[in-house]
């Protein structure tokens, strides 16, 4: 049976990756440590589930991860563990490096010292994979794609400290021979997805009939994946990715943010109208852009096609109405991640 120790299993993507792992019969131990966008609740339909355990803690604290690896002995150990949000990084950005940069660094020693001690055999079957952005490739003009050779050219403190840890995951396969693979995906959407996130955010500010603040002109375009397809793809890399290598996964789903709000707004307009029947595109509301807003990303995920043979499932229209319907079956959800700290104060992308 495979075993695998995934690294921020509680957030967004992680905890998509994690449900979906267990449910396809992979042994998981989880560890997170539950800063605001990690929710344990998320994985509560695994409480107690004989092939999952959660650890709460830090992917920096060596010595946890040491005894991690050494009680568990996973196959593989995939990287979520992140600061993910932008905003976030311009206000702050030393939490990114910590976690993100620093962090990333003590889990590769960790597994570093873990993998130089395994018989031949698990030294060959490991992988440590490593679960990257778009974000540290930079902005496009209107034409082109991100390939896998794109050099690196980070604009922001989130994508800089993402593009940092890229780094040393490469070091440490080029030093130490340790077996990694890193993706580098577009933007994610669908169920589990902390509030503070454009899809999210408009989804219940759309529902409660309040303004949908965008930044700027609203025309900054991203590439959009449906995050089950994300997970696919990281399996698939993890499976039969070659060692050493980087693979960008994208949903060939370009995108401006206006698209992306006006999208939310119709599919909800049809389920659940407004009581005055105004047509939820007139909240619209733009507000001052974010410093540095990177204008276009798009991805070309051919590698990840022809080498692996990864498609999605979803295309963007499918996937954003399964989404906003699991928004409105999933209220409650919502609602516990509301009850901390976060009051939906920003629109982030
Ligand atoms: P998220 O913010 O929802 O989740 C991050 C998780 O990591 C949280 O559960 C948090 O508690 C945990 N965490 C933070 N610091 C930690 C630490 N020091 N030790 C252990 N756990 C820690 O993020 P997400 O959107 O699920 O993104 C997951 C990964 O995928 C990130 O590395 C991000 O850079 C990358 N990514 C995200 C997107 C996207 O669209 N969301 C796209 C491409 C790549």
């Amino acid at each position: 049976m495979t075993v695998l120790l995934v690294t921020g299993g509680a957030g967004f993507i992680g905890a998509n990756f994690v449900l979906q792992a267990v449910a396809d019969g992979v042994r998981v131990v989880t560890l997170d440590k539950l800063t605001y966008a990690g929710n344990v609740t998320t994985l509560a339909p695994l409480e107690r589930h004989r092939d999952h355990v959660f650890v709460r803690g830090d992917i920096g604290d060596r010595a946890l991860v040491a005894q991690l690896l050494a009680q568990h002995r996973p196959d593989a150990v995939v990287n979520f563990a992140a600061e993910s949000h932008v905003d976030r990084s311009i206000d702050g950005p030393a939490a990114f490096v910590e976690t993100n940069v620093v962090g990333t660094l003590g889990l590769l020693e960790s597994c570093r010292d873990y993998w130089t001690a395994l018989a031949l055999q698990e030294r060959r079957a490991f992988r440590f994979l490593h679960v990257s952005t778009d974000e540290v490739y930079g902005s496009l003009g209107d034409e082109g794609a991100f390939t896998e050779q794109t050099p690196y050219a980070p604009n922001s403190p989130y994508s800089a400290s993402k593009a940092a840890s890229d780094h040393l995951v490469r070091a440490f396969h080029h030093t130490y021979g340790l077996p990694v693979l890193t993706t580098n995906c577009s933007n994610n959407y669908g169920p589990y997805q902390f509030p503070e996130k454009l899809v999210p955010l408009v989804i219940q500010k759309a529902l409660a009939g309040e303004p949908l603040p965008v930044y700027g002109d609203g025309l900054n375009v991203r590439d959009w994946l449906y995050v089950g397809d994300h997970c696919q793809a990281i399996r698939q890399v993890l499976k039969a990715g070659s060692v050493g290598e980087t693979y960008n996964v994208g949903g060939n789903a370009e995108r401006t943010n206006l698209d992306v709000v006006r999208t939310i707004c119709a599919l909800l307009d049809e389920r659940q109208p407004l009581a005055n029947g105004a047509a939820r595109n007139k909240l619209i509301t733009h507000v001052k852009d974010r410093p540095g807003h990177d204008r276009r990303y798009a991805i070309d995920a051919g590698k990840l096609r022809r080498e692996l043979g990864w498609r999605p499932t979803h295309t963007f229209d499918s996937g954003m109405a399964f989404t906003v319907d699991w928004y409105l079956a999933n209220q409650p959800w919502i609602q516990r991640v509301l009850d901390g700290s976060y009051r939906m104060e920003r629109l982030g992308s």
